[in-house]
């Protein structure tokens, strides 16, 4: 039996001695409000046990984790007509990067880099009745918790800033591959950022992930193949230009926030999510890999 309760102790201790914790984003004014001393984790066991350590049950803005969502929603609706907008390979560059785009006539890399986000955004606009509360409604089922909301000030201060994010709408708008308006897309696209959640409620959210496509509230599922191929997407394109890295470090499909979460999972075993909101040079939670890493090593579990 491993003593995961001891493993995430150890792990505590390590994070408690780490100096340098990264920095906290900024370029969302509303993100840089947070406490950098924040930690949690919380780790859900596939066959129903949970540990926790730290502040595993605060919730923070989970930001890009809600990509993952937003595309098991959209799969949900018209699953492989996806692939004619979206591509799936890693693109090596950063989340917010726009030339690769433009060379590749606004057919984003996958669906985790911002514009191939967006345009999932643009997919559940069109699909969506009430796009911003279905969607809301959608991951409060998954997780089973009717207390997650979006936090109106965070996407509210990055409509205010997110130049880089309409620059994306509109170059997917010259190549014919947004359909709604810029504005329309967009103010879905930072709502569903805008999303809090604990480490606790995430890893309840990502079960189905882990699950096969089977959510822990056994409501809203997916099939075994969407399950499947979700997370060969979180292994290949969750962390941006450091995808390499967290496999290599890590070893498990998972996807990060620049509001400083990390879920990560190993199919039929367990989901964990980590919070430390100071990044890394690349946007990722610098102690959360550390976390991972640390973890994945001890328990002596990954995909390889
Ligand atoms: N809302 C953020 C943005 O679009 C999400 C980025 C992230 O978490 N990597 O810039």
């Amino acid at each position: 039996m491993i003593d995961y309760h001891n493993i995430l102790e150890r792990i505590n201790q390590t994070v408690s001695k780490e100096k340098d914790k990264g920095k906290i984003a900024s370029y969302i004014p509303e993100l840089a409000n947070v406490d950098i001393n924040n930690f949690g984790v919380h780790l859900h066991l596939v066959s129903g046990k949970e540990y926790a350590i730290g502040n595993s049950e605060q919730k923070f803005s989970i930001q890009s984790i809600s990509k993952v969502f937003s595309l098991a929603l959209a799969m949900s609706h018209i699953d492989t007509a996806i692939w004619e907008r979206l591509d799936v390979e890693p693109s090596g560059n950063p989340f917010n990067h726009l030339s690769l785009l433009e060379l590749e006539n606004g057919i984003p890399r996958n669906p985790f880099i911002n514009s191939g986000a967006i345009v999932i955004a643009d997919i559940l606009v069109s699909k969506l009745k009430n796009p911003k509360s279905d969607f809301l409604d959608y991951v409060r089922e998954i997780t089973g918790d009717n207390s997650i909301d979006y936090n109106y000030k965070v996407a509210q201060s990055e409509k205010e800033t997110g130049y880089t994010n309409y620059a994306a709408a509109n170059l997917l708008k010259s190549f014919n591959n947004l359909n709604n308006d810029v504005d329309v897309v967009l103010d879905f696209y930072f709502h569903q950022c805008s999303l809090e959640m604990s480490c606790s409620q995430l890893t309840k959210a990502f079960y189905l992930f882990a699950n096969q496509g089977e959510c822990l509230a056994r409501k809203s599922r997916l099939t075994k193949s969407q399950a499947k191929r979700i997370n060969a997407i979180m292994l290949t394109c969750g962390f941006y230009d450091e995808a390499g890295e967290f496999a290599f470090e890590v070893g498990l499909p998972g996807k990060s926030g620049v509001g400083g979460g990390i879920v990560a999972l190993l199919p039929n075993e367990f989901v964990i999510s980590v919070w430390s909101p100071g990044l890394n040079e690349r946007g990722n939670s610098k102690l959360g890999m550390q976390a991972l890493e640390q973890f994945t090593t001890l328990a002596n579990q990954s995909i390889f």
